[in-house]
């Protein structure tokens, strides 16, 4: 396999598991020197996602790069900035940085929540509780916009740079119910905060865009919708015009375009990956 990204440092937030694992460990394939970036850098043990060696950076490791974990929650600006500042000092720079850091269920104590199923809390956008509401919108916006700053601040010195923020389609999607209101609207303020940026950072030679998955299937979501899941799974590709559910590395392949040279014209747009479900109007993950 060509390593094209080779001599290139990328920082991945969210890498403990489920896509920006796969993000990280895509980029690591192609060469690039990784720092895997969690809250908890083994949350892949929380929902049995079974490594491949140890750590998600020892499977890093074994494309035969450069790899460092790093523990932060990017809630906290201090944190997002060490975070930054820890992968320059061990991986020598900062070219690449993805931001999947988030999800549904993106702090510790927050009650498991499917993008798919039942939901615990009623997350209506006139009844969700004050603390679900501030934590989604930390857990999904902040972390990204802390990060972001942390990692142009570097990237301007540097005169080039990449960023993709990880959206989702519930940025643009309405569930009927109103359900996951404070989720929505976080990815919606995202992919517009991905935009923004785009327009400040484009003369400083860096590109910014986003990635608005549909329903990707990931260890968590299988574990959440238990045995609900693989009818859940059949209903739902049978409205999806590829006909399968995304998976971690659909996202992964597109993150590898948005960082490469043959994206080298695009800045500040958002891509929709869910095998044209938003055609249908299936795809609010
Ligand atoms: P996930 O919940 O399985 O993984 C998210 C990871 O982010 C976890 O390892 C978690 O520990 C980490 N994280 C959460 N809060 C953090 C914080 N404050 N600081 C640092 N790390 C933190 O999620 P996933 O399904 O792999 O999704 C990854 C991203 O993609 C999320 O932003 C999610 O909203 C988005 N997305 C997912 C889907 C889907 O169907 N899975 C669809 C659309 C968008």
């Amino acid at each position: 396999m060509s390593t094209p990204l080779t001599g290139q440092v990328a920082l991945v937030t969210g890498a403990g598991r489920g896509i920006g694992r796969a993000c990280a460990l895509h980029l690591a394939r192609l060469g690039a020197r990784v720092a895997v970036s969690d809250l908890n850098l083994n949350s892949a043990a929380e929902f049995g996602e079974k490594l491949s060696a140890p750590t998600v950076v020892d499977e890093c490791l074994a494309y035969g790069t450069e790899a460092t974990g790093i523990e932060a929650d990017l809630t906290m600006r201090n944190e997002a900035e060490d975070a930054v500042r820890t992968t320059v000092a061990v991986l020598g720079g900062l070219d690449i940085l993805v931001n999947c850091a988030g999800g549904t269920a993106a702090s510790p104590g927050n009650a498991p929540q499917d993008e798919g199923g039942s939901q615990p809390l009623d997350t209506r956008a006139s009844r969700m509780p004050e603390d679900h509401y501030r934590q989604q919108l930390s857990g999904n916006l902040t972390t990204t916009v802390f990060t972001c700053q942390a990692a142009a601040a570097v990237m301007r010195e540097r005169g080039r740079g990449r960023i993709v923020n990880i959206s989702s389609q519930a940025a643009t999607r309405v569930h009927p119910s109103g359900r996951l209101a404070a989720y929505s609207i976080a990815k919606a303020a995202t992919s517009h905060y991905t935009r923004v940026l785009a327009a400040e950072l484009g003369p400083d030679g860096i590109r910014v865009n986003a990635i608005a998955p549909g329903f990707i299937v990931t260890h968590r979501t299988v574990v959440q919708l238990g045995s609900g899941f693989e009818s859940w799974r059949d209903a739902t590709a049978a409205h999806v015009p590829l006909r399968r559910i995304g998976t971690p590395e659909d996202v992964a392949k597109v993150t590898e375009f948005l960082v490469s040279e043959q994206s080298a014209y695009i800045t500040g747009q958002v891509i929709t990956v869910c095998g044209g479900g938003s055609l249908s109007g299936v795809d609010r993950a």
